[in-house]
């Protein structure tokens, strides 16, 4: 059987040059490829106790879903700004180049609510600790994130010491 990170594609040189940039689409077109991030995933939160389920837009909600799903959580987005209909709270952050601003709606997590955030892929660790600040604005506890990979390079888990992270595949 093969391994997860088989199915992962790596493109050197994209979106520019001295980059690889690790592609997550050519696991989820292969039906094994999908399953097993998925159960990976799911397997290495298991001894985690949570009420909700994180994702954010657009990859995340590609492997939280079915961790949500699975084990009967329910399962709240996190978007890019202007795409939530109800009254929402809102974080900018910076990115390589430039802001980006991601919101949540206020009525999606409860006070006191322990938090598993799900996404593919982990590089610095800004979008992640955006997400946290405003999963801790509603009164959310973050007990444990979950990625697919981790660049290890990038130091995001720096970033996120005081939180557990758990990838399934770690690129130096
Ligand atoms: P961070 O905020 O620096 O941790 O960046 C995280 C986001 O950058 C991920 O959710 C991805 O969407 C994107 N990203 C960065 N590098 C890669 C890559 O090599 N493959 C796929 N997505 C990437």
């Amino acid at each position: 059987m093969k391994q997860l990170e088989e199915y992962v594609r790596s493109i050197p040189d994209f979106p520019e040059e001295g980059i690889i940039f690790r592609d997550v689409t050519s696991v989820l077109q292969d039906a094994d490829g999908l399953q097993l991030a998925v159960d990976t995933m799911q397997d290495m939160v298991k001894d985690l106790e949570f009420d909700v389920v994180v994702g954010p837009e657009s990859r995340g909600f590609i492997f939280g879903t079915p961790i949500a799903y699975n084990l009967k959580k329910p399962f709240v987005l996190i978007r890019k700004k202007g795409k939530l209909p109800c009254e929402t709270v809102s974080i900018e952050y910076e990115l390589e180049y430039g802001t980006a601003t991601i919101e949540m709606h206020k009525d999606s997590i409860k006070q006191g609510q322990k938090i598993l955030i799900v996404d593919d892929l982990i590089a610095t660790g800004g979008t992640t600790e955006a997400m946290i600040r405003l999963i801790e604005s509603l009164g959310g506890e973050v007990v444990g994130i979950v990625v697919m990979i981790e660049l290890a390079g990038l130091k995001g888990r720096e970033r996120l010491k005081n939180y557990r992270l758990e990838s399934a595949i770690c690129y130096e």
